[in-house]
């Protein structure tokens, strides 16, 4: 494993003196009262600052929003315990795509991120834990080169010291810019979870809207435990993709999380506000406190 690390470590370059470098998670944001957000699901207009108290999510209906990495961060790992790896880890455009130089810049002024995706190690109530949370906002959190290795570093890491493991899962799938090397992250990847799987770790897979492509179709279904928001939309290839090639109406639940459930691909459907304590409760019960 460590030959595997070395030779990695050595075409990326790019991830010297980027571990353990310890960032401070987002804080509470404050908007004023008189700010209004449409749900996107009942379309009652609503003031935002509820949707905030309420882990953005619809007061009225329980739409889940989408939020940043290092929001759901704040709201799963205890307060000031979060050590980020490899935070200036950034993609390069190696396949000399028309555009992608451009567009990654574009997402990474968006969002503060240099990449899909936020690793790490933080305590969810006093309970020390390897994390990576994808974040859907750079670039749909599609799975280049970095995010893989970020990925599998932390899977890696975990393996090494004997933490659970939790990935917070949203993607497009694979970033098409960076060509084949992106699909071989589905197989590092998983790799890498046989290898911490064997050791006996826990691995917990969190799916939320939307996880989709090379991303569900490696490490995001290989959970011991999965986890998914309510009304994710999950699955390999798209809706229309499917329809056309079957040439069949697929039902209007196909690839949400509920049918999932159904199915047996997901063992749990967990509101926001209770994600932190079932993971809690799952990673003491692993550890047999
Ligand atoms: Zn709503």
């Amino acid at each position: 494993m460590e030959n595997l690390f070395k030779k990695r470590q050595e075409r990326l370059n790019i991830f010297q003196n980027a571990r353990k470098k310890i960032v401070h998670q987002a804080p509470k944001r404050e908007i004023p009262d008189n700010v209004f957000k449409t749900c996107d699901k009942c379309n009652d207009n609503i003031p935002y600052s509820e949707f905030i108290e309420n882990h953005y999510v619809c007061p009225r209906c329980g739409y889940h929003l989408k939020i940043s990495a290092r929001e759901r961060l704040r709201q799963i790992i205890d307060d000031n315990t979060f050590k980020e790896f490899d935070k200036d880890a950034t993609s390069k455009n190696e396949e000399n795509f028309i555009g992608y130089d451009d567009k990654l810049d574009k997402y990474k002024r968006a969002t503060g991120l240099k990449e899909a995706v936020v690793c790490g190690v933080g305590r969810i109530n006093h309970q020390k834990v390897a994390i990576a949370v994808m974040d859907s906002n750079f670039m749909m959190g599609s799975m280049g080169e970095v995010v893989g290795e970020k990925i599998t570093r932390t899977i890696e890491y975990a393996t090494k010291k004997k933490l659970p493991l939790i990935i917070s899962c949203t993607s497009g799938g694979a970033r098409m810019q960076e060509g084949i090397m992106s699909l071989m992250q589905m197989a590092k990847t998983s790799s890498a979870i046989k290898r911490f799987s064997d050791r006996g770790g826990l691995y917990i897979s969190i799916l939320t809207n939307p996880t989709t492509g090379g991303v569900s179709a490696s490490f995001a279904m290989l959970g011991d435990i999965i986890l998914a928001e309510p009304d994710a939309l999950i699955g390999f290839a798209g809706r229309r993709v499917i329809e056309k090639t079957i040439n069949e109406v697929l039902p209007p639940d196909f690839q949400r999380a509920e049918f999932l459930l159904e199915k047996g691909f997901v063992d749990q459907i967990v509101e926001r506000k209770d994600m932190k304590q079932t993971l809690s409760d799952l990673v003491a019960f692993h550890i047999g406190k």
